[in-house]
């Protein structure tokens, strides 16, 4: 069997987390059209009669470094490039005029194989272009393969498994065969309740957002989660309650039919927002919050 671990990297919405999302047939990793959905490393696990792969999904590269959950964030796409076997480099589509520099430079120092992918292409009219841009990245960097997909729509998808799989060094599967990820239930409901609030926030969205899952109690028939959101300000806080509640309710519920699908369970669900001030700034709250490796 081939099998190994394979870093998704490329910027923020590119569509990394959707990738992993239909690769391992399961939602485990949160997605929006909001750049930096995706704030924590998560281990998607793929197991076929070809071999294992085990996927990193990783928050998006970034050059400001001002704040601690941006630091964070490059940190952690640092910390992925070791370690892994394999790198898949996603480019959206629809905005690759930008090189990115910083990759280029990463890849060339980790001096791993390299797949290239350009996501997107349901919404690409002109095809030629994505040709044109494979031959220019190809002088760039020795790129194993390259490949047009849409992670949305499912386009190519068994190709690029293909060309991952026969790339990953012959092995002994690390994780068993029917486990999808190294996170506990307890951390995929918090991401859940994450994922809820983005959609239905927008742009309304705190910045410091995060969700804390204070108790998780797995009974016979029914699975109670007790979870803290917590925000910097007052006015935030009004904002996630909603008119009368409205929108936590919402967000409860959403959240809560996810979290059943997922653990083909009954869930009660018990959210609360709570103030922390500054939490954004100081790496000592973000890792009293549970933003540490
Ligand atoms: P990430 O930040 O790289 O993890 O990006 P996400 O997976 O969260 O996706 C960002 C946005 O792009 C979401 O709104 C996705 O639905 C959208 N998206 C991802 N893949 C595709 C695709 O193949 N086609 C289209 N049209 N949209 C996509
Ligand atoms: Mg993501």
């Amino acid at each position: 069997m081939n099998c190994g671990y394979v870093a998704l990297i490329g910027r923020p919405n590119v569509g990394k987390s959707t990738l992993m999302n239909h690769l391992l047939g399961q939602k485990i990793s949160i997605t929006s059209r909001k750049p930096q959905t995706t704030r924590h490393r998560i281990l998607g696990i793929s197991t076929t009669d070809a071999g294992q792969a085990v996927y990193v999904d990783t928050p998006g590269m970034h050059k400001s470094e001002k704040r601690a959950l941006s630091r964070y964030l490059n940190r952690t796409a640092d910390m992925t490039l070791s370690g892994v076997d394999l790198v898949v480099w996603l480019i959206d589509g629809l905005a690759w005029k930008e090189y990115d520099e910083v990759i280029f430079d990463k890849l060339e120092q980790a001096g791993l194989p390299v797949i290239l992918a350009v996501n997107k292409i349901d919404r690409i009219k002109d095809k030629d272009s994505v040709l044109a841009f494979f031959e220019d990245a190809q002088k760039r960097f020795p790129f194993r393969h390259y490949v047009p997909v849409s992670a949305l729509k499912g386009i190519n998808l068994d190709r690029l498994e293909h060309m991952i799989i026969e790339e990953l060094p012959e092995s002994e599967p690390v994780f068993p065969e029917d486990q999808i990820t190294d996170r506990s239930m307890r951390f995929m409901a918090a991401e859940i309740i994450r994922e809820k609030l983005t959609r239905r926030l927008g742009d309304e969205l705190p910045y410091a957002l995060t969700v804390e899952i204070e108790r998780y109690e797995e009974l016979q028939n029914i699975t109670r989660i007790y979870a803290v959101i917590w925000v910097e300000r007052e006015t935030q806080k009004n904002i996630v309650i909603g008119k009368q509640g409205s929108m936590l309710k919402k967000v409860g519920t959403d959240a809560r039919k996810d979290i059943e699908k997922l653990i083909d369970q009954k869930a009660y669900l018990q959210l609360w927002v709570k103030v922390k001030k500054g939490w954004s700034d100081s790496e000592r709250a973000l890792q009293s919050l549970g933003f540490n490796e």
